[in-house]
């Protein structure tokens, strides 16, 4: 069947076998930070998510015991948490293009059976793409918060982000995921049919997943043992550190190829032929990789993935340390202008939503124009590939558009890619590209494993610039009306 091995990396793993351990939640404060006030704090957050994959109901069961701190600077009474299976409950409100659904429209949904705040069972209500939970009691600020939360997803017959072909199951955002507070209130997310509706604080993942032992997986951060059960199932025990968000994927019938290019492994899943061009991909994603860690900073992961995946609706999407391709990337001939250009953007994320985090919902600009922006600098200095300059857009437009307030699809992209890539052309003409790179450099190092806004990138703009830059950010954010 071509089944991949995944390589036990620490034998010393039995221990995880019970009770997966966590990392010390200091009581000390850490040193302040431009972003201190912003809950969760990713240094102290950590969830421990026990998954079993029923494959004959594709069900996916799971228990989360989240351990943080309240960081919020404010007593709270309520957490919010996203439950992204919700979006896809209905035929007029899923996110995924219909004819994704290749079996007719059928639903996904996470649902709780137990909820528990500081060990209080507590009520809570689904809203949307989100899930308000009232806390028994009031939670003083620096307290610690405990969440237990037992669950279990749906995963609708669907070639997306979040679906499953019954041979491979694309396990993009399937788990509750606690909501971001910061002075501008709760970031929570809503379904939305184009964009990527989410802002998360990273956090660390100790995660146990139970599957058919047919079935093999891939996730973020780094495989620490798989275990077969008696019963014809195995157990893998994962862990992954400072990652923003947990992504998934078990499949069937998939083949592994890895190379380890300048201390970062790269690997590659694909279905069992194809292998050809996922060769060039894996070899041209460590490429990408080291261009921008030479750029900006390093790529902070041992291992780096990309699977390729029946997925309709995008070409790629983008998790901590793995990101989906569309399959249709190992045809010969697809999209023979476009694919390095898709793959170096997908990769720019790593950088641009995986280290240096952002609210995707209300300035989706920021990590979209600089996906865009890196991966033409990638194409330009490395492959000698002409770029667009940008021009289009040269009298600025108004990148300060959230989400709920652009239109159509056409409107995000080109405002958030279009307009965004456009925004760091046009700083490079003011500053050059050196101060540029000055720029994304002081960002990753200031707001690594953090969210940054929008200001506090024109904050480092400004300091860097060294020359008034005011009517160059005026141009792309508008006083708004
Ligand atoms: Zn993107």
């Amino acid at each position: 069947m071509g089944l991949i091995v995944i390589a036990v990396l620490c034998a010393s793993a039995i221990i995880y076998r019970e009770q997966v351990p966590v990392p010390i939640v200091s009581a000390l404060s850490p040193q302040v930070s431009p972003v201190a006030s912003v809950f969760p704090a990713p240094e102290k957050t950590s969830y421990q998510m026990k998954l079993r994959l029923d494959v004959a109901n594709n069900t996916l069961y799971g228990t989360t015991l989240l351990n943080t701190q309240n960081t919020s600077g404010k007593s709270m009474d309520e957490l919010w948490f996203t439950a992204y299976p919700n979006c896809f409950q209905s035929s007029d409100k899923t996110p995924a293009p219909l004819e994704a659904y290749y079996a007719g429209f059928n639903q996904g949904w996470l649902r709780f059976s137990l909820i528990k705040v500081n060990g209080q069972a507590v009520q809570f209500t689904e809203k949307g793409a989100s899930i308000q939970v009232k806390t028994a009691s009031a939670i003083a600020p620096e307290e610690n918060i405990q969440v237990e939360m037992t669950w279990r997803a749906q995963i609708p017959r669907l070639k997306y982000r979040y679906g499953s072909n019954n041979t491979v199951y694309m396990l993009g955002n399937f788990y509750p995921a606690l909501n971001v507070f910061s002075k501008d209130g709760w970031h929570n997310s809503y379904n939305s049919v184009f964009g990527d509706p989410f802002c998360f604080q990273s956090a660390y993942y100790a995660v146990s997943l139970n599957i058919p032992n047919a079935y093999n997986m891939v996730a973020t951060g780094r495989t620490v043992s798989k275990t077969a059960e008696d019963d014809g199932r195995d157990t893998y025990l994962i862990e992954a550190r400072d990652a923003r968000d947990f992504s998934l994927l078990v499949m069937y019938d998939y083949t592994e190829i890895k190379e380890e290019i300048k201390g970062v492994t790269v690997k590659c899943y694909f279905p069992s032929k194809h292998s050809e061009i996922a060769q060039q991909i894996l070899r041209k994603s460590g490429q990408i990789i080291n261009y921008y860690a030479s750029q900006f900073g390093s790529y902070p992961y041992g291992e780096f993935k990309v699977a390729f995946v029946p997925m309709q609706g995008f070409h790629g999407m983008e998790y901590s340390g793995l990101i989906f391709l569309r399959e249709e990337f190992l045809q010969t001939g697809y999209e023979p202008e476009r694919s390095d250009f898709i793959l170096a953007h997908e990769i720019a994320h790593q950088w641009w939503f995986g280290l240096v985090g952002n609210d995707q919902l209300r300035e989706p600009w920021l990590d979209e124009g600089l996906a865009n922006w890196s991966a033409y600098k990638y194409l330009q200095e490395v492959e000698g590939k002409p770029i667009p300059s940008g021009l289009e857009y040269k009298n600025g437009m108004n990148l300060g558009k959230e989400l709920r307030e652009m239109y159509s699809s056409q409107e995000y992209y080109r405002t958030a890619y279009n307009g965004g890539e456009a925004f760091w052309f046009g700083l490079e003409k003011e500053l050059g590209h050196e101060k540029v790179i000055k720029v994304l450099r002081r960002y990753l190092a200031d707001y690594k494993n953090k969210i940054a806004t929008t200001q506090d990138l024109m904050d480092i703009i400004k300091l860097e610039a060294h020359q008034d830059m005011s009517g160059y950010i005026y141009k792309w954010f508008p006083p708004k009306s």
